[in-house]
């Protein structure tokens, strides 16, 4: 289910070959009505780019409190395990580091990027009532930094816009000094670490993410690097409350699911320009934009 405010249906359009798919264009903030039996609820919902949730505050909020009371009141009639795709910006701006999952985090509520953090940390405290009152089978992954082909060039986070701008020529747009530091995982390694939450038994909040931490400036340099691109860095102004540093500690995943990533920075960015070239080569400088 999606409403693709953020998604694309071309995204999974070799899926609709398969005739275990089905995909509903529908929003998961209004009542889900699915017949049969179901095994298991993946609530993924929200816009995730800053820019996105800053253009859709309302629809973030919504998505993250009234789409996640629905499907867990979903998950609760068909007696379905459900996993919630939680965030490292439930950490906020984090003044413990690398963050862990006992921190609490240091969230501004009434901040800009408020609508996604305290949506998210609604969102947990909602599954955590769920499994408490109702006994529902549920698992809390907070995702950090993720990349990979079939990210939108235009979703305005740091790796499509540098690739996009590497790509073209222009300027690549860091914000702040570039001093400001995240960990960027391959997608592929996201999708291992939680499809085998998904599998175990915690039932508590588990970090998946990449701990190999750098600058803003350093990973632009690498997008430059990979792509080969001769554009130059332009500084713009840091988003209010961007955190200044962020890594996710990965012993809780290490010692539960025997989970680490695996793919280097190098070889995921190579994938992901593969992919973005291949697109503009297919739909034009325009692809990726909102709504195209
Ligand atoms: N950023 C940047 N230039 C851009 C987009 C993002 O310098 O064109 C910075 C942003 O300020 C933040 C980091 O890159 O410090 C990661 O931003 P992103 O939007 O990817 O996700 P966030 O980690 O902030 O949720």
């Amino acid at each position: 289910m999606d409403n693709l405010i953020t998604g694309d249906v071309k995204n999974v359009e070799e899926l609709f070959e398969n005739r275990w798919f089905h995909f509903e264009h529908r929003d998961v903030t209004e009542y889900i009505h699915v017949g049969g039996r179901l095994d298991g609820i993946l609530h993924f919902a929200s816009p995730a780019s800053p820019i996105d949730y800053l253009e859709l505050p309302i629809q973030t909020l919504k998505v993250g409190s009234l789409g996640t009371h629905k499907a867990l009141g979903l998950a609760h009639a068909k007696r379905s395990r459900f996993l919630l795709a939680s965030t490292s910006e439930c950490y906020g701006d984090p003044l413990v580091h690398p963050q862990s999952e006992d921190y609490w985090g240091n969230v501004n509520p009434v901040g800009p990027r408020g609508v996604y953090d305290e949506a998210k940390r609604f969102a947990e405290a909602m599954t955590m009532a769920y499994h408490r009152f109702h006994k529902v089978d549920t698992r809390i992954v907070r995702i950090f930094n993720t990349y990979g082909p079939r990210m939108r060039l235009r979703d305005g986070r740091a790796l499509p816009a540098f690739m996009g701008q590497a790509l073209a020529n222009e300027p690549l747009t860091v914000f702040g000094d570039g001093s400001q530091t995240r960990s960027f995982c391959y997608v592929d390694d996201l999708v291992e670490g939680i499809w085998r939450l998904y599998n175990s038994a915690e039932t508590l909040p588990v970090n998946i993410g990449n701990p190999s931490e750098m600058t803003i400036l350093q990973f632009a340099e690498a997008v430059l690097k990979v792509t080969g691109s001769t554009a130059p860095i332009t500084f713009k102004p840091l988003p209010v409350d961007d955190p200044k540093v962020r890594r996710p500690d990965i012993t809780k995943a290490r010692k539960l699911l025997g989970w680490e990533p695996s793919v280097a920075l190098a070889d995921g960015l190579k994938r992901t320009v593969d992919y973005f070239r291949a697109k503009l080569a297919l739909d034009g400088p325009a692809s990726g934009r909102r709504g195209s």
